[in-house]
């Protein structure tokens, strides 16, 4: 490859990096986008593809979400991504969660939710164990997409709408603007936007170790279900209500913590709480679970699966479908903050989502990083 030159050089193809690319090629910029891998296999298509508003950080991330939302929308009409479902249904199992909803409800972030009773439930879909609820909450913020096909459609709009050139099998190897080392030879750019996703190892690597970094790994699986109702949303329960900080930074939340710890032990231990959203084809994609560590292991335990599939299993009526697909995912991960962005210069961003937000709060993280370095939108 001969030297080629741009704006601005973005290092990762996840959905950080295309993010990026995005609100640069909106305001005209000249954009490269350098993967090492020859396909996405990152976080990015390893998620659900559910872009959560409710749930999310009160403040800053909850914001984020609710304009990254609305960027989604936009470009999944102009690049023929597919919404597959809206909303979000949080049921509450006990009354400790329901506590935890009714909390969430009369604050400023649940002005546009609305509060269940059981009985309503069943007018929204068919399928769940609505006699054992003590209630829900019904969010109309959120979005799913497929991201196994959403990213590659998102990095084939970004070439073809906004001329983005996008080089993937290209390892990059130093990146100090207004130059950058890959596998295939030099590029020259004026700025550059890391966004390296769990790898802290090969660029900048003294950057970010200041950060305390460290990678978590969850499980995933694919059920076949030949009868879910297309009209639910997606779906999420009392564990998630102690993990997602919109909720569990409320003070109710510690009471339903205290009887969490006692009634299922086991799926704290193993960071399970259940998200389930659905496909085209019928099928869901559940999970999951959190397990923290410098290099996670590659092993999957069933006995974690059989977690997740407990909770789905007390949720939803009927005989367990079968898992037709497994797969685990890592994203990094930090103790004190959900994302990063490092400035070792003036024309050089390292951008990092250190929590489970990605999908949910990336198209608003990159504008406000692209606006850092050129300047706000006139
Ligand atoms: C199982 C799972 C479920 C999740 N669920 C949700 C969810 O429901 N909602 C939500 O909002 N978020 C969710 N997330 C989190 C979300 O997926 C991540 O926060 C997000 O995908 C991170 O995007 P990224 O672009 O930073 O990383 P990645 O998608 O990992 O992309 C980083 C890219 O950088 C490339 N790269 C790194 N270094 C180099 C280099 N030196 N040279 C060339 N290429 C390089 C890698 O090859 C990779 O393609 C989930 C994550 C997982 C794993």
């Amino acid at each position: 490859m001969s030297e080629r030159s741009f704006d601005l050089a973005i290092v990762g193809a996840g959905i950080c990096g295309l993010a990026h690319a995005l609100a640069a090629a909106r305001r005209g910029k000249r954009v490269v986008v350098l993967d090492r891998d020859a396909q996405a296999n990152g976080a990015s298509i390893r998620n659900f593809g559910f872009i959560t508003v409710t749930g999310q950080e009160e403040g800053e991330c909850w914001s984020r979400a609710l304009r990254s939302r609305d960027v989604w929308a936009e470009v999944a009409e102009a690049a023929g991504i597919p919404i597959l479902q809206r909303g979000l249904l949080t049921i509450a199992r006990r009354s400790e969660a329901l506590a935890v909803l009714e909390e969430f409800a009369a604050s400023e972030m649940g002005r546009d939710c609305r509060l269940l009773a059981p009985a309503a439930m069943d007018a929204i879909g068919d399928g769940l164990r609505t006699r054992d609820f003590a209630g829900g909450l019904h969010s109309p913020h959120e979005l799913r997409v497929e991201s196994r096909e959403a990213i590659p459609r998102l990095a084939a709009f970004l070439k073809e709408r906004h001329g983005v050139t996008i080089l993937r099998g290209t390892v990059v190897h130093a990146a100090a603007p207004p130059a950058l080392t890959t596998s295939r030879g030099k590029i020259a750019a004026e700025a550059v936007v890391v966004c390296p996703g769990d790898d802290f190892a090969t660029l900048h690597p003294e950057r970010l170790a200041a950060y305390g970094l460290t990678r978590c790994k969850l499980h995933m699986m694919r059920l076949r279900h030949d009868g879910f109702d297309t009209r639910l949303p997606p779906v999420m329960s009392d564990l998630g209500m102690i993990r997602y900080l919109g909720y569990s930074k409320l003070p109710a939340a510690a009471a339903l913590r205290e009887r969490l710890e006692i009634e299922q032990r086991e799926h704290i231990a193993n960071g399970v709480h259940l998200i389930v959203v659905r496909s085209a084809d019928g099928s869901l994609v559940v999970g999951d679970s959190h397990h923290y560590a410098a290099t996670p292991d590659p092993f999957a335990p069933t006995a974690v699966d059989d977690l997740i599939l407990d909770e789905f299993a007390l949720v939803f009526d009927g005989p367990a479908p079968e898992v037709v697909e497994r797969w685990t995912g890592t994203y990094a991960s930090a103790k004190d903050r959900l994302m990063l962005v490092d400035a070792p210069s003036d024309a050089l961003r390292i951008v990092v989502i250190t929590s489970g937000t990605g999908a949910s709060t990336s198209f608003a993280i990159a504008e406000e990083v692209i606006a850092d370095l050129y300047g706000p939108v006139a």
